[in-house]
């Protein structure tokens, strides 16, 4: 007997079949809509109705937008307002403060986002990739390699859905309008660069060309690609840079984020500060606390001389358990110790909140597995 497969093993089966989604009226700027509409055989005020009902009214299906006649919606669907999102799975937690959705793309590709609500302000977690190029070892995304890059649209299309279930009253004790938008979801923003950028103006462009969301409540959270955080700091935007460094000396993050073997700390800090001196926004320092590897003492002294007197904050993230990783978080005294020198050395620092952790949707815990999170508590999808 032979033991061939019935089908033939295909190694590429998987990036060849990934392709890039049809265009969808996020990705373009209310005059590149005004154009697609004329093009389309469409008066012109009909990009701005549209574009009212996406970001004004958060209403992304077409069959809604009823002002419209019947058959310019079917016109839009198809070439304004495909579907670019379809709901897997809705996991909840914290009383449902916490939601994570797991969405297929139209090309089978998966990618998870995560709405977190609080008493003043409504955050979400988008993802900009489809998997993650950079393999951190202790992040799960990292482990299945990238898939590919979202799209302009598929990026804001996460934000528009979720603020809309912010506005639908579902996150009891926040406000309903969606405030704070976190790149800190699958993939690495900065290797998307461009996409990324168009996605953070339809973001902070004001309704109805995009979100009318605050440039200050946006969070751009790289491992650290010097170049594209150099071309970041040149851009007129003033998002808020998060940098995931998790060492401070290069020997370790080599090992931890391994494009430091290219970048190294010195150089990615300079980057940072930069950043920070051209838009004077401070720098949010990423550190998860990893048990025995970097939390000890005499690395949160380095990194308080590396950090001290600059436009820095620390947020320290203890570290959440991923499938077959070997590290763990730091103890609690371990952790406050850390705490306590970055702070003697002149350094702001504190503790993230995690949130979602039962849900797999905290910080590091995306994968985007659909036979995953079965038999949860809180599932509501
Ligand atoms: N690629 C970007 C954005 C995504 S990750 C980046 O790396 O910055 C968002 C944050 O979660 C990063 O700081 C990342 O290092 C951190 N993270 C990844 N895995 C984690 C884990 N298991 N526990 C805690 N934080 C983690």
């Amino acid at each position: 007997m032979t033991s061939l497969p019935l089908i033939p093993v295909d190694p590429d089966a998987r990036a060849r079949r990934a392709a890039m989604p049809p265009r969808h009226l996020a990705d373009l700027d209310l005059a590149g809509r005004r154009a697609l509409v004329a093009e389309l055989g469409e008066p012109a005020f009909r990009a701005k109705q549209v574009s009212t009902h996406y970001f004004g009214r958060l209403v992304r299906d077409p069959r809604q937008m009823t002002d419209l006649p019947a058959a310019t919606r079917g016109t839009f669907a198809e070439h304004l307002l495909p579907t670019l999102l379809t709901p897997v799975r809705e996991l909840a937690c914290d009383d449902g403060a916490t939601r994570k959705a797991l969405w297929r793309l139209h090309d089978g590709s998966l990618v998870e986002s995560v709405l977190m609500g609080y008493p003043d302000r409504v955050t979400v977690c988008i993802s900009s990739q489809a998997g993650c190029g950079m393999a951190c070892p202790f992040c799960a995304t990292g482990q299945a390699g990238l898939t590919r890059n979202l799209s302009t649209a598929e990026i804001v299309d996460q934000a528009v859905y979720l603020a809309g279930v912010a506005a639908s009253g579902a996150v009891a004790g926040s406000p309903p309008r969606l405030s704070h938008v976190v790149f800190m979801g699958m993939g690495e923003p900065l290797a998307n660069y461009s996409r990324v950028v168009a996605a953070i103006r339809r973001l902070v462009a004001p309704a109805p060309e995009g979100l009318g969301l605050s440039q200050r409540h946006i969070t751009v959270s790289t491992v650290g690609l010097v170049p594209a955080i150099r071309r970041l700091a040149s851009e007129d935007l003033s998002v808020t840079l998060a940098l995931s460094l998790h060492a401070p000396d290069d020997d370790l993050r080599d090992e931890l984020v391994p494009v430091n073997q290219r970048w190294k700390v010195a150089e990615v800090l300079d980057a940072a500060w930069d950043y920070a001196a051209r838009t004077g926004r401070r720098v949010s320092i990423e550190y998860a606390m990893i048990k025995n590897v970097n939390d000890q003492p005499w690395r949160a002294d380095l990194l308080g001389r590396l950090l001290a007197g600059k436009l820095a904050h620390v947020n320290l993230i203890p570290l959440n358990p991923t499938p077959g990783s070997r590290w763990d978080a730091s103890p609690k005294p371990v952790e406050r110790e850390f705490v306590r020198r970055l702070r003697d050395a002149g350094v702001s620092t504190t503790v993230r909140d995690t949130r979602g952790r039962e849900i797999d949707g905290a910080c590091g815990q995306l994968a985007a597995a659909e036979d995953r999170d079965t038999d949860r508590a809180g599932e509501t999808a």
